[in-house]
């Protein structure tokens, strides 16, 4: 299916401190509350792209894909029901909490709360970062992407792409500490990849959100701010083999991680092909000492 990933609801222990972190260290900016009291997090002209909630957890609540109109979700629905899965149609309370027109939602194979909508709510004002000068690169390639911690890959792998339509972008196989990983990269726009999961010895569901950059610039001054700042450091910069992406690796007030990047390549469906690499990164991305 088209769609892209437009937003992300978070359970987080400590809103201050993610207030300052998202603000100061990520450059989004805050806006009213919803209707449920959830804190949303603007990145682009969307009302918002993050939803925090106050909770224990500290990892991913729920994950919304926006489609275009309402016989694209009628289509996602239906997908679901082919191969056996309920999708519930949103109540109108939570309809209001996201702002949306119209949302369906299932738990996905990692019991991840996952939400289809179209018609997101717009902000009122336009959106300028206080950080990041070039702006972030959303639109209709969505807020970036998410690395999920899967409990089975394979299993994910076929729901993401045979039940709902996602497309393969490339495999990664490798070691990391010891592991092997197999991590598997799917688009549903021209943007590389907006999930991508694998099975990781990480504490939580969520391994990371992705921000994309329109200057490797703000990459830049991103990596120095987070050490200004006091930001525990994940992995340092460096590029990687598959999207081609500019990044560094930090970790949020939540524990799972962020990653800041630019100059990712595109997929072209007509041309692409896919491929298996070895290594995560070109050059970089060395593991960062904390803790
Ligand atoms: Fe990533």
């Amino acid at each position: 299916m088209d769609a892209q990933l437009g937003y992300i609801g978070i359970e987080v222990s400590d809103i201050e401190a993610w207030r300052r972190f998202a603000t100061e260290m990520l450059g989004l900016s805050v806006a009213l509350p919803r209707p449920d009291g959830a804190l949303p997090l603007r990145m682009d002209d969307h009302d918002h792209r993050f939803l925090l909630h106050e909770g224990p957890a500290d990892d991913v609540a729920y994950v919304g894909w926006e489609v275009v109109g309402t016989a694209a979700l009628t289509a996602a629905k239906d997908r679901l029901a082919r191969a056996g899965i309920v999708a519930r149609a949103a109540t109108d309370a939570e309809i209001e909490a996201r702002g949306v027109q119209e949302m369906i939602h299932f738990d996905d194979p990692n019991g991840i709360r996952t939400e289809i909508f179209h018609g997101p709510a717009l902000g009122l004002r336009a959106f300028r970062s206080a950080k990041i000068t070039s702006g972030f690169k959303t639109g209709a390639r969505g807020m970036g992407h998410v690395l999920v911690n899967a409990r089975d890959v394979v299993k994910t792998e076929r729901f993401y792409r045979d039940v709902l339509g996602f497309r393969l972008s490339d495999y990664v196989d490798t070691e990391l500490m010891g592991t092997p990983v197999h991590a598997v990269f799917l688009h549903v726009n021209p943007r590389h990849h907006s999930l991508a999961f694998a099975g990781l010895q990480f504490p939580k569901r969520l391994h990371h959100v992705m921000f994309e950059t329109n200057s490797l610039d703000d990459v830049g001054a991103a990596f120095y701010r987070a050490q200004d700042m006091g930001v525990p450091m994940a992995l340092g910069l460096g590029r990687h083999q598959n999207d081609r992406m500019v990044s560094f690796y930090g970790i949020t007030p939540s524990g799972f991680w962020f990653e800041i990047g630019w100059g990712a390549r595109e997929v072209d469906d007509e041309t692409w092909e896919v491929k298996t690499y070895n290594a995560v990164s070109d050059w970089g991305h060395r593991p960062a000492s904390h803790g």
